[in-house]
């Protein structure tokens, strides 16, 4: 197995001690899709002992133009994200042991999702859930990277607990909505989301064997510009987070529709219902709609209405971004 790693090892910043710390490691990458799978596929490669891939959606066809490990079959069988990406890597490298889960990250479930985790990868697309990472992070003294990308730009930094700034010295306060251009507004091309998945999968392997040359300053960069800066943020006195106030994680800001990134789409929350059976739920929605289901998810359509919904109650409505429309359809057909 040594040999599977020989170019790595022979880098003297890995080296053979390095590789064993890599393989007693365990990774949680949170967010499945252009900087998820790029930071996945890395991570699996360079042989992390253990990685838990946690993504709550499945896959679109506008998703191939930047997310890596998924292909069209994929979404023939109607796999999620989560499940695609543990497929493909178990193939790419049996030794790690890679578990996929299906699961929207809430303040209810995060830590639990992270346990055992050395260090947290941040692959995904909206600010609640980064600042519920930050709280989780600095709690339970778990580094984690945080990163993003959009259009043609993108930025990363480490955030280690007690060491450096956290995600909310650097930003204050959650955005506005429709303030923050997303995916949706702005599109991206492959190469942001690519360069800097690649920048915090480095900076992984860096954390995880004790290198020295951790990255320090937020990264910044643009692909179409050709720009890259480096800036140094410092730890602010007024930062509830640092002070151990954990807000997000105390489920203050939890949020029950979200629209989501990327997509026309809502999706809705339902932390009450448990898990729900979809074999019955699709002979009840036969009645008013083409139904389809395997043991992921079902897809219903009716009308103008198109949804997914998950075991756990989970469900997306898609063609709309209205968050209140989606939870009415989500009481409609599937109930509260
Ligand atoms: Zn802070």
């Amino acid at each position: 197995m040594i040999d599977r790693y020989s170019r790595q090892t022979l880098f003297s910043g890995i080296g053979e001690e390095g590789q064993r710390r890599l393989g007693n490691s365990c990774v949680v990458i949170i967010g499945c899709g252009a900087l998820g799978t790029i930071i996945a596929t890395s991570l699996v490669r360079a042989g992390v002992g253990k990685i838990r891939i946690i993504d709550r959606d499945f896959i679109e066809y506008h998703n191939l133009q930047r997310q890596v490990l998924f292909d069209e079959d994929d979404i023939r069988n109607e796999l999620p994200k989560a499940m695609a990406a543990e497929r493909h890597l178990k193939r790419v490298n049996s030794s790690v042991e890679i578990e996929g889960i299906v699961a929207d990250v809430n303040y209810s479930n995060v830590e639990r999702l992270i346990s055992g985790a050395d260090l947290i990868l941040d692959g995904l697309d909206n600010f609640e859930t980064r600042f519920l990472i930050n709280d989780v992070s600095l709690k339970h003294k778990v580094p984690w990277v945080y990163g993003a990308a959009i259009s043609s730009s993108g930025m990363t930094m480490n955030i280690i607990p007690g060491e450096t700034a956290c995600f909310r010295c650097f930003s204050a306060n959650l955005p506005s909505k429709g303030v923050v251009h997303t995916c949706d507004t702005a599109g991206v091309i492959s190469s942001a989301p690519f360069i800097i998945g690649s920048l915090e999968s480095v900076e992984a392997m860096k954390i995880l064997v004790g290198a020295e040359e951790i990255n320090r300053d937020l990264i910044v960069i643009d692909v179409w510009k050709g720009m890259f800066e480096r800036l140094r943020i410092s730890t602010r006195d007024d930062c509830p987070a640092c002070q151990g106030k954990y807000e997000f994680l105390e489920g203050e800001f939890e949020v029950r529709a979200t629209s989501l990134c990327g997509q026309d789409a809502v999706q809705v929350l339902n932390p009450g219902v448990g898990s729900i059976s979809l074999e019955r739920l699709a002979a009840r929605l036969k009645l008013v709609g083409q139904v389809t289901y395997n043991e992921f998810m079902l897809r219903f359509t009716v009308d103008n209405c198109e949804m997914v919904v998950f075991p756990d109650g989970r469900a997306i409505v898609k063609n709309t971004n209205d968050e209140s429309l989606a939870r009415g359809l989500y009481a409609k057909y599937i109930g509260t």
